[in-house]
């Protein structure tokens, strides 16, 4: 059975939280001396003086609106990438811990990993992309506290099948983090909606892709209340800045010009790839349910020089096990694939 007191550090669970000036007085006053800041103002026509909300609680309930889950269930990190490392820093003990990857995968959950001085267990997908169940089942030990799982994948582009990711959130006792920062590309659903059915689930999401705000650095995990909490204790206390906070605010009321862009980018996806097909030196293209798209080429370094010669830069994968000739090509505005095509199309 699953009880997060089990796989909590110890000295996480006996941690007493830094307890701010903002976190001990929390009413409305007319003078505020409680915080060392600079009363004056900022040099600036934006006044930054004041700290800003430790808990983001604005920004979390118009997220609470958008995503259908309680502020409670919802830890804002700057950027996901955060929401990782203070997860590696709540549960895995350094040197003796481990969680399993699944590679082809973002690069973050191993660097996350080696920073916190964390083992990592690899179990590559099939040459599907899909889970091997088999293998991590073999993976997983008593020290085993997390599994990262990226749907729809970095770099493949793939959903990974859901009834897979169900297996592991019913039979393991640590945590499984689904990290959806390509969601809102995708055909599948989320799963947030499982939060209430799995206490062992972190669902990962960002607003640096389908959003346009990768430079306010703002992510969010989903989970829990009790997990959510263990993250509140470990973040430093004033994790997301004040103008991150309120352009997030801002930005979070236009959703509908959001979604207009997600239709423009998924039809030009399509469109890219159908072109793309034509040229001799593409073998293949994989499914993608986010916005690029991994090619096998026949030469993915002279392609990704050629291009780079010509100001058009993409992310040459082919180092990485299973993604062997492989590009990975964000999806830009119609005259910047145009653009991608043309030169594409120069290529010998
Ligand atoms: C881009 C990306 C992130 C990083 O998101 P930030 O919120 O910008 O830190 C997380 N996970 C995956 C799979 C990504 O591709």
């Amino acid at each position: 059975m699953f009880d997060l007191q089990n796989i909590l550090r110890p000295n996480i669970k006996n941690l007493v939280p830094y307890s701010s000036a903002r976190d001990e007085f929390k009413g409305e006053a007319s003078v505020y001396l409680d915080a060392n800041e600079n009363a004056f103002g900022s040099p600036l026509e934006q006044q930054y003086n004041r700290y800003p909300d430790p808990l983001q609680y604005q920004v979390k309930k118009r997220l609470s609106e958008i995503k259908g889950v309680p502020p409670r269930n919802i830890f804002l990190g700057n950027g996901s990438d955060e929401a990782i490392d203070i997860l590696f820093r709540s549960f895995c003990n350094p040197g003796v811990d481990n969680v399993i990857l699944v590679p082809p995968t973002y690069g973050m959950y191993e660097v996350s990993a080696n920073i916190n001085d964390i083992q990592t267990r690899k179990v590559t997908l099939t040459p599907e992309y899909q889970l091997n169940l088999e293998g991590i089942a073999e993976a997983i030990d008593k020290n085993t506290k997390l599994i990262f799982i990226c749907s729809p994948n970095n770099p493949t582009g793939n959903s990974i099948n859901r009834e897979d990711i169900e297996t592991l959130l019913a039979n393991f006792n640590g945590l499984v983090v689904v990290d959806e920062a390509y969601i809102n590309f995708s055909r599948q659903k989320s799963f947030i909606q499982e939060l209430t059915e799995y206490a062992n689930l972190v669902v990962l999401q960002t607003l640096s892709k389908a959003w346009g705000l990768a430079g306010l650095r703002v992510g969010m995990a989903f989970a829990s209340e009790e997990i959510i909490e263990v993250m509140n204790k470990v973040k430093p206390p004033y994790n997301i800045n004040e103008a991150s906070q309120q352009l997030a605010l801002q930005a979070l009321q236009n959703i509908d010009l959001v979604n207009v862009w997600i239709k423009e980018l998924l039809a030009e996806r399509d469109k890219l790839v159908l072109q793309l097909k034509h040229l001799p030196f593409v073998l293949d293209i994989y499914p993608s349910d986010a916005n690029f798209i991994l090619v096998k080429t026949t030469d993915a370094k002279g392609i990704y020089n050629f291009l780079v010669e010509h100001g058009i830069i993409v992310r040459d994968r082919s180092k990485v096990d299973l993604c062997e000739g492989s590009l990975r090509i964000t999806i830009g505005t119609p005259e910047e694939n145009q653009k991608l095509l043309e030169t594409l199309q120069l290529y010998k």
